[in-house]
């Protein structure tokens, strides 16, 4: 996700602070200085409220980041690659790169983070419990913990999907139906029927005269609603390639340039003729790399006459290669999520083609034009 800074790796998960994530601790932490520690408890110094309040807002993140780990663990348990966990504006997302490929693993990711959750908060009421009647700081920091992490479990088992829930509902459905698309279906149906209910009650809070409350609940229903409309295009997607391999959708004659030619030659004999923006690299008949018009104006242009190819290119250790057995449901999460408009295809170091953006959209305008819209069998 862009604008995310890395802040460290747990069991060897890299965790992502996104900005927007910064912006609300420090609304959470106003609200609760100002709001619900300052109503629920009297006769605090200043200071304190605020500490407190940092801190609490502090530990809800951990709490998220925890339920986040929850998901990620149990996926990687069941051998899908989890990239890393991004903590942003709405709590936290794992980014974990394929999906579940029976039901029974999709419930089991998919039910891990909301369990968590309550876990955590029965712990911190049972913490609090353990304290009797009290009214200081830590008895304060645990009731809030327990109120929210029950309310984020409970939040996160509505069934619409893509929440946590409507994942649960779809492993149900998908089980029972035998078939993913229609559990998607059914979830992400049952999640717009939710959003439009929190947009709905976020319009009555605010003529209600509630103005905040109600701008937060719809833009969560909002953000739900149009979740749930690319979860479903998504996997529209996902069933209309399942069984397609790389090789039968990628150009298997792509550009290539060697690598020993200069920037100069690049420019005036590929790129410039051809109206070429970017271009694999070759060397003997190895792929050696990318080279694109950003690598291109990053050497001064004086130089161009000098500097070969091969210097200026994306080397290929640092590029995401594929193979053509790959099938293109695995492949596609690489190209949406890491913005990459094309994938080199490899076999044993060789090139054999490239998988773009614009050869996807051909392989489908073909189908659609031939009225083919499922693979038989
Ligand atoms: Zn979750």
């Amino acid at each position: 996700m862009p604008g995310s800074f890395r802040i460290g790796r747990i069991a060897g998960i890299d965790i992502f602070i996104h900005v927007s994530w910064l912006i609300i601790i420090v609304l959470l932490t106003w609200s609760l200085a100002t709001g619900w520690f300052a109503v629920l408890y009297h006769g605090w110094g200043t200071a304190t409220y605020w500490i407190v309040s940092l801190i609490a807002a502090l530990l809800l993140f951990l709490a998220v980041l925890v339920h986040e780990l929850a998901h990620s663990l149990v996926a990687r348990a069941r051998g899908l690659t989890v990239k890393n966990i991004t903590l942003y504006i709405f709590g936290g997302v794992s980014n974990i790169e394929q999906e579940p490929q029976t039901p029974g693993v999709e419930f089991q990711m998919a039910f891990a983070g909301p369990l968590t959750s309550l876990l955590i908060g029965g712990i911190a009421y049972l913490l609090l419990l353990a304290l009797g009647k009290n009214t200081s700081p830590l008895a304060a920091i645990l009731g809030y913990l327990a109120v929210m992490n029950v309310l984020l479990g409970v939040f996160n088992l509505i069934p619409g999907f893509p929440l946590d829930g409507g994942r649960v509902l779809r492993s149900i459905v998908w089980r029972v139906s035998g078939s993913l698309r229609t559990g998607t279906r059914v979830t992400t149906i049952v999640g717009q029927v939710f959003a439009y209910l929190l947009i709905l009650l976020g319009i009555w809070f605010f003529f209600g005269g509630n103005l905040l409350d109600g701008i937060w609940l719809g833009f969560i229903g909002w953000f739900l609603l149009t979740a749930a409309q690319s979860a479903n295009s998504q996997s529209m997607l996902q069933s209309m390639f399942k069984g397609v391999t790389v090789g039968e959708v990628m150009n298997s004659s792509p550009m290539t340039v060697p690598a020993n030619i200069s920037l100069q030659k690049l420019v005036d004999e590929y790129f410039l003729p051809r109206g070429l923006r970017s271009a694999m690299v070759t060397q003997l008949d190895q792929l050696a790399g990318l080279i694109t018009l950003a690598d291109i104006r990053s050497i001064p242009r004086e130089q161009w006459g000098e500097v070969p190819v091969g210097h200026a290119m994306i080397p290929v250790d640092r590029l995401h290669v594929v193979s053509p057995q790959q099938s293109l449901n695995d492949v596609l999460p690489l190209m949406a999520g890491r913005d990459v408009n094309q994938l080199p295809v490899v076999q044993d170091g060789r090139l054999v083609g490239v998988l773009s953006r614009d050869a996807i959209l051909h392989y489908l305008e073909v189908r659609r034009d031939l009225g083919i819209h499922r693979r038989a069998g």
